[in-house]
């Protein structure tokens, strides 16, 4: 989000640029060694979670008439539109992006900061006059952030022997302008493809065979201290908490409403009633995708207790409503304390360790998931578990890719052998004729993914497209999609990431959670996402009729609302470029990316543009190659 990445800018520039912590006890360099003795040949498991096929479901609805044929439309309009554009305007309309110049200048000013060697409480008076008389943010929250990423960023940015260039390039390798073509600095070995490539277009959707009705909940950011009619309208970067401040550019109140507000976290009585009304609407889920992020934004105030205290409520509340439904948790950066650090197990300082995660997610986790994924869950907060005889879902830790992970700056090489696991388990997976659903938090696409873990990514995807039949993230809160390209054919997309609404309304959304149809148990099955939808809280309305119970209802589902024969990638890469001939569809996709919230603004030509590049962006940080004939198609 953007107060959260704003937020955590600033830090690291200001820490960048006053440098160095630890007084007259430099840590060295040399203490780090990056090997990685954990055996990521793991043998998988054959046990099925579910023990029946499938519950009775009803069929997903059908879509009214086939979907159009769009591939002619887009060489037609580059071939039109291409003249109208000049060269230079190429790429710059696609990021959203922090000069590079800006992250290197404070990079330089760390190297001479460090050798003054000044003190960790000198450093943070400074950080905070700074922080509190840009008004960047308050006093407690400039201070809060120094304390809780101070230790962190500043033993990194001490230790690393990564040059200034080098750090930010890591961060943002386009803003820095990294040669595209540079071959990458560590690559994930693969077998040789050993099947045909499924034919894009497909079978036709073998609809009446049974099927798996699946819920997905991601992003929930629980706020155990939010407070009805506190004020909504605060400067910190969270409001609704009996702490928060009035605004004091405007100085208006906003009441925190009973069921949450557009600029906060979601108060336990919303989560509560999503669940409860989730069992009511949908008594025949087969299993449900949780999708991580479950503390607040409070990025300034939190400490690994309440990481945990989070953690330990949400269990207890999903566990309250479905005690006995299968579920498949995976990691979002929010649990990392400070938000987005997950140290690589090659970091035994216990200081830095992550096993104060790892072991309590564990203990939870286990009510759900079979012994035989303790190992990988311990390592590194991953695991792989059948589902049905021929259906896996393999949950990744996708925040050792994060950008805002430091100690990733000292080496990110595949932190701990997760990558090198997965392929291990997708092979597996072919040679025992197992499909393979994919979960995780972060969306590998994201400019969040630093770029070398998301190539590796996408060389797997592609490599195993015939395996994974599909992907399933959050951390957007918007609702979307992303797209995944053969690396040699920019117009064979091979795979799709289903990236979901967030349930808390943080910062602009109506509560959302996510149900997908999957072709089921029969003798041809696919296991393929036949369709979702989408079920939303009206906040306001809810809020303001407060003798009634909310309402949740389904905002759309996929096939109907964007008239696509199937949810395979091609038809995803074809509603893009409807999209960019449509309006009308631009505008219904558009509204359910915020579930129809009041908060949502209208678009410009440039913000359409990089709403439809993010679809497009299964590989991060080359929105510039990937999005070129976007950028020619759509300009003001
Ligand atoms: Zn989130
Ligand atoms: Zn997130």
């Amino acid at each position: 989000m953007f107060l959260e990445r704003s937020a955590i800018f600033w830090c690291v520039q200001f820490a960048i640029y006053f440098g160095s912590v630890t007084h007259g006890n430099p840590i060295a360099s040399s203490r780090y060694n990056f090997d990685d003795e954990w055996d990521s040949n793991i043998i998988s498991n054959k046990e099925p979670l579910l023990t029946t096929a499938s519950r009775e479901h009803k069929l997903p609805p059908q879509s009214h008439r086939q979907g159009k044929d769009v591939i002619d439309l887009r060489e037609r309009l580059l071939n039109v539109e291409e003249l109208n554009v000049t060269n230079d305007k190429i790429g710059n309309s696609v990021n959203k992006i922090i000069p590079c110049s800006v992250c290197t200048l404070g990079t330089n000013l760390l190297q001479t900061a460090v050798r003054k060697g000044e003190s960790f409480e000198a450093i943070k008076l400074q950080f905070v006059a700074i922080c509190v008389g840009f008004e960047i943010q308050n006093h407690d929250v400039c201070t809060g952030i120094f304390d809780i990423f101070g230790p962190e960023v500043l033993a990194v940015l001490n230790v690393t022997e990564k040059n200034p260039k080098e750090i930010c390039t890591l961060l943002q390798s386009e803003a820095c302008e990294e040669d595209p073509s540079l071959p990458p600095p560590w690559t994930i070995e693969l077998s040789e493809a050993r099947n045909e490539l499924e034919e894009p277009e497909g079978r036709p959707l073998q609809l009446g065979k049974p099927t798996l009705k699946i819920l997905q909940i991601s992003d929930s950011h629980l706020d155990l201290e939010y407070v009805e009619g506190s004020n909504a309208n605060c400067d910190e970067p969270l409001c609704c908490r009996a702490t928060s401040t009035l605004k004091k550019k405007n100085g208006v109140i906003m009441p925190a409403g009973r069921w949450g507000a557009f600029n906060c976290d979601s108060p336990r009585i919303l989560v509560d009633n999503m669940l409860e009304n989730i069992a009511k609407d949908h008594p025949d889920i087969d299993y449900i995708m949780w999708t991580g992020d479950l503390p607040p934004h409070d990025i300034w105030l939190q400490t690994k207790n309440d990481s945990l205290m989070v953690l330990k409520e949400s269990v207890a509340q999903v566990q309250r409503i479905f005690p006995n439904t299968v579920i498949l948790p995976a990691l979002g950066n929010h649990e990392g304390i400070p938000a987005g650090n997950f140290p690589p197990p090659w970091n035994k300082d216990q200081a830095h360790s992550m096993d104060w995660l790892y072991n309590e997610v564990n203990k939870h986790w286990k009510t759900w998931l079979p012994e035989s994924e303790e190992n990988s869950i311990l390592q590194g907060g991953f695991y792989s578990v059948l589902i049905r005889p021929g259906f896996r879902v393999i949950s990744l830790n996708t925040n050792y890719c994060n950008i805002f992970s430091w100690w990733l700056l000292l080496n990110n090489t595949d932190p701990a052998k997760e990558l090198d696991w997965l392929v291990n388990q997708l092979e597996q997976a072919e040679n025992n004729d197992e499909k393979v659903h994919i979960i995780g938090h972060i969306p590998p696409g994201s400019s969040d993914c630093m770029k070398t873990w998301s190539h590796n990514f996408n060389e797997i995807v592609n490599r195993y497209q015939n395996v994974i039949k599909a992907q399933f993230y959050g951390h957007t809160h918007s609702d979307e999609f992303q797209l995944f390209y053969d690396p040699n054919n920019s117009s064979r997309p091979n795979n799709v990431a289903y990236v979901a609404p967030s349930v808390t309304p943080f910062s602009g959304y109506n509560p959302a959670y996510r149900i997908y149809h999957v072709d089921g148990e029969h003798p041809d099955s696919t296991w393929e996402v036949i369709d979702h939808e989408t079920w939303i809280m009206d906040l306001d309305k809810a809020n303001s009729n407060l003798n009634e119970n909310p309402e949740w209802f389904k905002l759309y589902s996929a096939r109907e609302a964007f008239d696509m024969p199937n949810l395979r990638p091609l038809e995803w890469h074809k509603l893009i470029y409807r999209m960019v001939q449509e309006p009308k569809l631009f505008e219904a996709f558009y509204k359910f990316f915020h579930r129809d919230s009041p908060v949502s603004k209208h678009m410009t030509n440039k913000e359409k543009l990089y709403i439809l590049c993010d679809l497009k962006s299964g590989r991060s940080q080359t929105r510039r190659a990937i999005c070129r004939d976007l950028e020619i198609m759509i300009h003001d």
